[in-house]
């Protein structure tokens, strides 16, 4: 799947789960932090590519890309597995509360939203051709439907004019659905 119909996915989980079972409080910069912090966990499974929009950032980045590639096993192999989700976990678990200061950002819900944007990632994988690695080292692919000529080819015109239009459309009839949930976010944000 494309990075776009990844971000779109990824942001539809985040509002459903927020809807769902909203935060106590929430303030601008952890609903802003966890914003970007989905779009940048929907992107880390692909980190192992070298065009990974990630690197962009990174001066040198086609060459950084390339020599990290190796750490990952391989594309679409760890990060897209079981043990991919159990090590980014832990390490985001270290990492975010020493980034975020806890006086500013709820880092709890910035690092939900990063998992929730990873998590999104591989069920999005899971329905194109290529499948999933869930039990790499194993080489087992799992994908649904299940029979690999069923599911879609990244990139083509289901994902983009299905998939990723089915997914905008979705966050408008959500949110419409839920405005009474929306409406008590924006207010908790406002109370900061
Ligand atoms: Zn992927």
């Amino acid at each position: 799947m494309t990075g776009r119909t990844h971000d779109a996915i990824a942001f539809a989980s985040l509002i459903t789960v927020a809807a769902i079972n909203p935060p106590e409080s929430l303030n601008i910069a952890t609903a802003t932090a966890a914003v970007v912090g989905n779009i940048i966990g929907a992107t880390l499974p692909d980190v192992d590519q070298s065009t990974n929009r990630l690197w962009d950032f990174l001066p040198g980045r086609d060459y950084v890309g390339k020599l990290l590639k190796p750490l990952f096993l391989g594309h679409r192999n760890l990060t897209h597995s079981f043990l991919g989700v159990f090590i980014v976990y832990h390490l985001l678990g270290i990492v975010l509360p020493k980034v975020l200061n806890p006086q500013y950002v709820n880092y709890e819900i910035v690092y939900a939203a990063m998992m929730i944007g990873y998590i999104s990632h591989l069920f999005g994988d899971a329905i194109t051709k290529e499948g999933l690695p869930l039990l790499f080292p194993l080489k087992l692919r799992f994908g649904f439907p299940p029979i690999s000529a069923f599911r879609i080819t990244t990139g083509k015109w289901i994902e983009n004019i299905i998939i990723l239009p089915g997914t905008a459309a979705y966050i408008f009839w959500f949110i419409g659905n839920h405005h009474g949930e929306f409406v008590r976010l924006l207010k908790l944000i406002s109370e900061g």
